[in-house]
């Protein structure tokens, strides 16, 4: 029997760089344990086990009770993306202020 053992909302991960922050995003995932034993963190583009199950359809179940996508996330996504331009933005006038008082 396959259990699904977690959820994970979609959320940006933020990999700080010398000079930036690069954000990447993390696509809602669910954390299964299949039959074979194996656990698996799956999203609905890749549900498939190495042993060959297909989970795509317990996923999308999963993540799909937990509201549509669309309509919810979608617009706070774009808010955020601006938000997150805004801050790149700043942070690189920051270095150039630092890199002239340096010279
Ligand atoms: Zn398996």
């Amino acid at each position: 029997m396959t259990t699904v053992i977690a959820r994970n909302e979609g959320h940006y991960n933020v990999h700080k760089l010398p000079y930036a922050k690069n954000y990447v995003w993390c696509p809602r995932c669910v954390l299964v344990e299949c039959d074979c034993g194996q656990r698996l963190v799956l999203t609905p583009f890749n549900g498939e086990c190495k042993c060959g199950r297909d989970h795509t359809t317990l996923v999308r179940e999963e993540l799909a009770a937990r509201g549509s996508e669309e309509g919810i996330y979608i617009p706070w996504r774009d808010e955020y993306r601006t938000w997150l331009e805004g801050e790149q933005r700043h942070s690189e006038h920051d270095h150039w202020l630092e890199w002239r008082s340096i010279e």
